[in-house]
């Protein structure tokens, strides 16, 4: 990546970057076609992105494979002392990265950070897989044994969105490294700049060329990386239509293939529910990163008389402003669309009790904010409870009891998380039960499984077996040789010899 540096009003140094491809362990010039790269922080450019097309694909597939064999053939052990290294290498280069992902992505700070230390347990899990893969491996009849070695598929290929540029490609750079398969990584075109970041640290840890190759584009290239004969396996986080799109398509090919979508999470909030911790975990879910998490909170479901609860949801989300503890949204398109959603609740009969829309941070006019907002007596029949609105939006829904507030949760066609506010064990049982997600939250607004249990959801948000991270991603990446032998011809086999 080169980057060059000019000083801005004297005091904050602004970078304009040439993001490239990374092909073979080298960064690779341009391509026909481009994209710019705006900061949604104030609208200013940074860059351009080049979109590649099946030219650039076809030579990181080639390097890739050409690295397969050497890499394939070292021992796990050895694998992952590269990601020991790449782990200390996150943690020096922390603040560094904090700054990369809040200037591209326009998140704040500290949230920048929080997905460095993520990528770091992600990470530190990846470097866990020798211990935990040790050994299976069995006696079947005296002197045979039966075992089992999950080996590579080969050249795998992760696609990801805007939304977390470091934390989502940890989701599987580790993991699918250290299991012994070589990488294509196609990261969002919107935020590009710190996935050459990453390729440059996992060099300087000591990755082989070839192991990690960088493809950056847009359609075009997440349908070649579907149709590549050499690829083995595509990864895929993003919005369920295009989920769909890359399922489809990666398995019409036969692929084997796993494609996270989008979501709309649902919060239960039971009249016994903490009213301190309940507001400040609502407001959080709905406000951090923008709203633009797939584990946001984004609607929510009073049983009974909650309006306290309410009251003090809406005095947390006024003391979330934008430019100071709130990030900005990705792009002006975001903005408007996030908007349109408050307007039509609104003239559809909804009650906005705190309003976002038109926020404007001083000295960042050109930059895309929307203040948290908090919508009640939104319906279940209207677009804002039913769509992924993606922004700092908490749509209220009420209802008279727990089971209309599952009714409401069920019916909902995507399924990554659910949480219940309560202080009451059968209440909480109740939901744990029923709700139809994959993350359930017991008075925790986003459910986000720590490592080594896995992230995945049900219904429209998630495509394919298995889940993106822990224990379930090792079957992702790997496929299963059992083998059976005799160690002298004197031992003896109950069947089939
Ligand atoms: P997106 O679906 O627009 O883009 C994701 C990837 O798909 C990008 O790399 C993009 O280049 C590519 N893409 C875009 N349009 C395409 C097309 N027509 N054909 C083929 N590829 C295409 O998603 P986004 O806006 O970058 O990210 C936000 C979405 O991701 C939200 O819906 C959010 O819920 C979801 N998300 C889900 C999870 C999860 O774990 N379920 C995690 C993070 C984000």
């Amino acid at each position: 990546m080169t980057i060059m540096t000019e000083s801005v009003s004297g005091t904050v140094s602004k970078s304009t970057y040439d993001v490239k491809n990374y092909i073979g362990g080298q960064f690779i010039n341009g391509t026909e076609r481009s994209l710019e790269i705006l900061s949604p922080i104030d609208g200013t450019h940074l860059g351009h992105v080049p979109l590649s097309t099946t030219t650039e694909l076809d030579a990181a597939v080639t390097a890739a494979s050409a690295a397969f064999p050497a890499w394939s053939a070292k021992t796990m052990k050895d694998r992952v002392q590269i990601f020991y290294r790449y782990r200390t290498l996150l943690e020096q280069h922390m603040t560094e990265l904090s700054e990369l992902i809040q200037l591209e992505n326009g998140k704040t700070f500290d949230e920048a950070r929080a997905e460095i230390e993520k990528s770091i347990e992600l990470t530190e899990f990846a470097c866990s897989l020798p211990q935990m893969m040790a050994g299976e491996i069995m006696e079947v009849s005296r002197g045979v044994e039966c075992r089992i070695d999950q080996k590579p598929l080969g050249v795998v290929a992760s696609i990801a969105p805007f939304n977390f540029p470091h934390m989502v490609p940890h989701w599987t750079i580790p993991n699918a490294l250290v299991l012994g398969n070589c990488m294509i990584f196609k990261p969002s075109e919107v935020v590009p700049i710190t996935a050459n970041r990453i390729a440059e640290m996992l060099k300087e840890a000591g990755l082989p060329d070839g192991v990690f190759n960088i493809v950056n584009g847009d359609r075009e290239i997440v349908e070649a990386i579907c149709d590549h004969d050499g690829i083995e396996a595509v990864s895929f986080v993003g919005s369920t239509r295009i989920a769909k799109v890359v399922y489809r398509r990666a398995t019409n090919n036969l692929k084997r293939a796993l494609a996270l979508g989008g979501a709309k999470n649902h919060l239960i909030v039971m009249p016994d529910a903490h009213p301190e911790m309940t507001a400040s975990n609502v407001t959080a879910s709905m406000s951090g990163c923008a709203g633009q998490r797939c584990m946001a909170a984004s609607a929510m479901v009073g049983v009974g008389n909650i309006d306290p609860i309410i009251e003090r949801i809406c005095d947390e989300a006024r003391k979330v402003v934008p430019g100071i503890n709130l990030g900005s949204v990705i792009s002006q398109a975001a903005k408007q669309r996030i908007e349109r959603y408050i307007t039509e609740a609104e003239a559809a009969g909804a009650k906005v009790l705190v309003d976002g829309r038109n926020a404007v941070v001083h000295g960042k006019e050109g930059g895309f904010y929307v203040a948290p907002t908090v919508i009640d007596h939104v319906t279940p029949d209207m677009a804002i409870a039913q769509e992924e609105v993606f922004g700092p939006v908490l749509a209220i829904m009420r209802s008279n009891s727990l089971d209309d507030a599952l009714q409401i949760e069920n019916g909902s066609d995507y399924g990554n998380a659910a949480a219940v506010f309560t202080q009451n064990g059968g209440i909480a049982r109740q939901v744990m039960e029923q709700a139809s997600a994959g993350m359930i939250g017991v008075n925790i607004g986003v459910p986000v499984p720590r490592e080594p249990f896995s992230f995945g959801g049900w219904n429209e948000s998630k495509f394919g077996v298995g889940d993106i991270t822990g224990v379930s991603s090792i079957e992702f990446w790997t496929q299963r040789k059992k083998t059976s032998i005799k160690w002298n011809p004197e031992s003896r086999t109950n069947w089939m010899s």
